[in-house]
């Protein structure tokens, strides 16, 4: 069901609730915290123009980091209004406090086109709760609701569903910010009927974060490309040895159901044939979370399919890499999520960076649409440079898996259907 859109609302001298995602990475530096990667506000800023331009009255909420019900002074969101107003090139008032009278009254005395954020919503144990009395709080802000934060929507919070609700049920405007709209569009509509061929390229950390993925994607795509550690899962499935590889066991049975309905349906399931492995050897350091720093020694490419016993595999290997490549470049639609290897450390990345240029090149030459969802592969994207080179970049990390996944977002499900 279409939502209705922050384009139609009439928003001159209206007060309007925004939930954005600011849940911006941060550093301590000299006593003061700063903000590393603004994408995220960036991301915004089309949504906010656009409000401020129609003389809306703008109130952000958003949440940063988990201070789990605590006014956590190093989690407070007043270094973004600094960031925001830089960006916007206006004033961004800022309140330390997310409800409550003092925030009325701010609230309350906005004039059209100035924006106001709001301190960070999870300073209240009733954000995450999704406490109806809190969503009502947030509620009595605004005149109208609009979420940006795609990112969050996964959540059924206060700020990212309870509020619309209420504002909802006493006849009140709920829409979808121009970013939301953005990654429903690309993650969702642009999947359902895609140019062919489509081309699917899943990687990553686990099988068990995306066998829901893998199980839906299999009745769209053409080809699927699998990388990363997940891969050694499938090889171990199929009888493989997959030696010191971070695998899950317990996960070969739904790997091998994966195989059997990609055969089903004749679309063509790849997995490595080549590797680079290392060595994995415990260097009895703890890293700042207390778990073992592990060193990863003599990395070699190893042609053969098996994975000798003090060994693990962390990246595809060039012959594998090229065959994907060559797979993608014919591609006119390419879904990637989860990098092929530990893209972190250079001698890991090849195999995700020649399919990053792969991806950018099916896109510039072969008019391809490419769509990137996950965090870690967009990061990656923009560790090889190529971020710009692709169509879609997706910033919803966790919520863009649940959305591939065809579930249904509750930040989104609570938004006014369009008529
Ligand atoms: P995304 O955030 O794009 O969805 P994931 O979070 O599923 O991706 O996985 C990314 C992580 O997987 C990266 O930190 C990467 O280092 C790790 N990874 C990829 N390949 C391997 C491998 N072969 N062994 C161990 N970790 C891997
Ligand atoms: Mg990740």
């Amino acid at each position: 069901m279409a939502k209705l859109n922050v384009k139609d609302l009439d928003v001159r001298g209206r007060r309007v609730l925004v939930r954005v995602d600011y849940n911006v990475p941060m550093e301590e530096k000299d006593g003061a915290m700063v903000i590393t990667d603004a994408t995220r506000i960036r991301e915004t800023i089309e949504t906010l123009d656009l409000l401020v331009g129609a003389g809306a009255r703008v109130i952000l909420a958003a949440h940063l980091g988990r201070p789990k019900g605590k006014r956590e002074p190093s989690m407070s969101l007043r270094p973004v209004a600094a960031k925001l107003a830089d960006m916007v090139c206006r004033p961004v008032a800022f309140v330390d406090d997310c409800v409550g009278e003092k925030v009325a009254k701010v609230a309350g005395a906005l004039q059209n086109g100035d924006i106001l954020l709001l301190e960070n919503t999870r300073y209240y144990d009733a954000e995450e709760a999704n406490d109806p009395g809190f969503s009502a709080q947030l509620a009595q802000l605004a005149d109208f609701y609009v979420n940006d934060a795609f990112g969050a929507a996964h959540r059924a919070h206060a700020s990212t569903e309870g509020v619309a609700r209420v504002i909802a049920a006493r006849g009140g405007k709920c829409a979808a910010g121009l970013l939301m709209e953005r990654e429903v569009k690309f993650l969702g509509a642009e999947l359902e009927s895609p140019a062919r061929p489509f081309v699917v390229i899943l990687g990553g950390a686990k099988v068990s974060d995306k066998i829901a993925v893998i199980d839906r994607l299999v009745e769209k795509a053409d080809t699927i490309l699998i990388g990363g550690a997940m891969a050694y899962t499938f090889k171990l499935a199929q009888g493989f040895k997959v030696g010191k590889s971070l695998v899950e066991p317990d996960k070969t049975v739904v790997a091998l159901a994966a195989l059997e309905k990609a055969k089903a349906r004749g679309v063509t399931f790849l997995l490595p044939s080549d590797n680079v492995v290392a060595t994995p050897v415990d260097t009895g350091k703890l890293n700042k979370k207390g778990k073992p720093v592990i060193a990863f020694e003599n990395p070699r490419v190893l042609k053969a399919a098996d994975i000798p016993d003090s060994e693990a595999g962390f990246d595809i290997g060039p012959v594998t890499a090229a065959r994907y490549a060559e797979v993608i470049r014919t591609a006119k639609t390419v879904l990637w999520n989860g990098p092929m290897g530990i893209f972190e450390d250079q001698r890991f990345a090849e195999g995700t960076n020649t399919v990053a240029r792969a991806v950018a090149d099916a896109t510039q030459r072969n008019g391809a649409k490419s769509i990137i969802g996950g965090g870690d592969s967009v990061k990656a994207l923009n560790q090889s440079g190529l971020g710009d080179k692709v169509t879609f970049m997706s910033t919803g990390g966790g919520a863009s898996l649940e959305f591939l996944e065809g579930s249904v977002l509750p930040g989104v499900a609570a938004l006014t259907d369009a008529c």
